[in-house]
């Protein structure tokens, strides 16, 4: 990622040549439906852009499709049929680290910063920051179907970031029947200002 500033004029390359063929493999493979057209892509709905670049609460119409991913996506370039000819990267810092190939949501739910940044201490996730990270890990965990989760997320309830709360509400709501969902947030809807968080509690009476 970078960009070159110029004042000199310069002239568009020539059209990359069309080897997608009849293949829709990208399109039809995409978890949040992120190509409107073949060679169209809507940015603001790719789960890459939304888990590393977007700050503020993720659109609720997308937490569902995202599924488990936290920190990007990439279903597109597993499946296209040229990444078949890729070769595998020797740089050791592109390797999967055994430690991170399934983490826990609950042992990812309860980092602070300074577990953030010791975790993720030479690694790209790093500079999501722990804020960021922390949403994303609630919407796997809100889409988890795994009730022990519940106090790891109810203590996100009281975090210092209003995103990390206003997500633990959503994660909340999706996990405990609405009854309990109603007694477990009753305390925070009273003392909560940010509108962020509020709008989270559309539909609870
Ligand atoms: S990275 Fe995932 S969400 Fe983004 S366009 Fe590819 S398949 Fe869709
Ligand atoms: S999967 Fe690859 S070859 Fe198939 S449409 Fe997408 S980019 Fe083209």
């Amino acid at each position: 990622m970078g960009e070159i500033l110029t004042e000199r004029r310069l002239e568009p390359d020539a059209a990359e040549t069309d080897r997608c063929g009849a293949c829709r493999r990208c399109l039809d493979v995409c978890p949040t439906d992120a190509f409107p057209a073949p060679y169209e892509l809507d940015a603001r709905r790719c789960i890459s852009y939304l888990t590393i670049e977007h700050d503020g609460p993720i659109p609720r119409a997308l937490r569902k499709p995202i599924g488990n991913r936290i920190y990007g996506c990439d279903d597109c370039l597993a499946v296209c049929p040229w990444n078949k000819f890729a070769h595998a990267a020797a740089e050791a810092k592109l390797q999967a680290r055994a430690d991170l190939e399934a983490p826990r949501l609950a042992d990812l739910l309860v980092l602070d910063d300074a577990g953030f940044r010791a975790l993720f201490s030479g690694s790209p996730i790093k500079r999501i920051g722990r804020d960021r990270f922390l949403r994303n890990v609630l919407i796997a965990a809100g889409n988890s179907a795994d009730p022990s989760l519940v106090p790891h997320i109810a203590a996100r309830l009281g975090d210092t970031d209003a995103v990390v709360r206003a997500t633990a509400v959503w994660a909340l709501r999706l996990l405990l029947p609405q009854a309990e969902a109603v007694s477990c947030l009753q305390d925070l809807r009273a003392a909560e200002t940010d509108a962020r968080v509020l709008a989270e509690f559309e539909g609870v009476s």
